[in-house]
């Protein structure tokens, strides 16, 4: 899980969120099918803009999302329970159907899943390789990883993967010199940043001595 930040809101919320969010409310009482034509998270410029805030991944298990298959417009507080936000620019992000189906609407407000984008979540779930570990003691982290499964063998299967990938790119930059040492160095920084599973990764490169950035670079 990786930090996430809230990027503007989509004009097409800004428009018509407030009266989507009455709507919406007031249809409370209706059936699931009957409340469908008062849902709009999934106008095509609210998934575009969070598909960019979130480059194309889930929030919550950081794989990335097929251009095919729609990602699902995730609430962060379930709309089950808070009708009120289900047209909340900030209680909505974007993450892949096994997670979204894993959290469900789940919610207790001493033991929340992590929130990406407020729970620094970075210094609280924390990578062992291919695993997913939390910090000893925080419940919170305990419970966000064991109820979106985070741990699940298909996606530890291509978080392993994935990082016997980057060590193939770490031994080439590892035994090479000069201006193509930097290089590679580069472009592992750019493809830890932007490819799948960037926690994981950059926590691999961490413990291999890899510099993260130019500055550590220099410092080596
Ligand atoms: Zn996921």
């Amino acid at each position: 899980m990786k930090a996430l930040s809230k990027q503007p809101e989509p004009q097409a919320l800004v428009t018509h969120g407030p009266t989507w969010t009455a709507d919406y409310v007031a249809a409370s009482g209706l059936s699931a099918r009957e409340k469908k034509k008062f849902e709009h998270w999934g106008h095509p410029e609210i998934r575009e803009a969070l598909t960019q805030e979130t480059n194309g991944r889930c929030a919550y298990c950081e794989a990335h999302i097929g251009h095919v298959a729609y990602p699902h417009v995730e609430h962060i507080l379930p709309k089950a329970l808070r009708a009120d936000l289900a047209h909340d620019w900030h209680n909505l992000t974007s993450a892949c159907e096994v997670c979204n189906k894993a959290k469900s609407d789940y919610w207790d407000p001493t033991h929340a899943v992590l929130n990406p984008y407020t729970d620094n979540v970075e210094s609280r779930v924390i990578f062992w390789g291919d695993l997913v570990d939390w910090v000893a003691g925080d419940e919170q982290a305990e419970v966000t990883i064991k109820k979106l499964k985070l741990n699940r063998f298909d996606l530890a299967d291509r978080r392993r993967a994935r990082l016997l990938e980057v060590r193939e790119m770490l031994e080439r930059w590892a035994t090479s010199q000069g201006a193509k040492r930097t290089v590679l160095a580069e472009s592992i920084r750019l493809d830890a940043a932007d490819g799948d599973f960037t926690r994981a990764v950059t926590a691999f490169l961490s413990s291999q001595g890899f510099p993260l950035s130019d500055a550590d670079e220099d410092a080596a």
